[in-house]
């Protein structure tokens, strides 16, 4: 089954496809978080994106994967200072 390039996530803020607020990598973990806990990711806002380290998500552990990726990823970095 091929993997889809598409995100799928349909919850939470409303991201367009040019405006995702990770690079590929950054949105599997992103969609792993999704996956894991939809409850948690449906009161995600585009807030927390901003500022990563305040989030109200902070400890748990598919979002810290997330943010400790965009800490590191320059590309992650660029697209949410854009
Ligand atoms: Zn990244």
């Amino acid at each position: 089954m091929p993997m889809s390039e598409e995100p799928q996530i349909s919850t939470g803020p409303g991201w367009t496809t040019d405006g995702l607020p990770a690079c590929t990598v950054g949105m599997d973990l992103l969609r792993r978080f999704q996956a894991v806990r939809p409850n948690d990711y449906a009161f995600l806002k585009v807030q927390d994106f901003a500022d990563l380290g305040a989030s109200a998500f902070d400890g748990i552990l598919e979002w810290d994967a997330f943010t400790g990726h965009c800490a590191t990823c320059e590309d992650c970095k660029e697209r949410r200072s854009a």
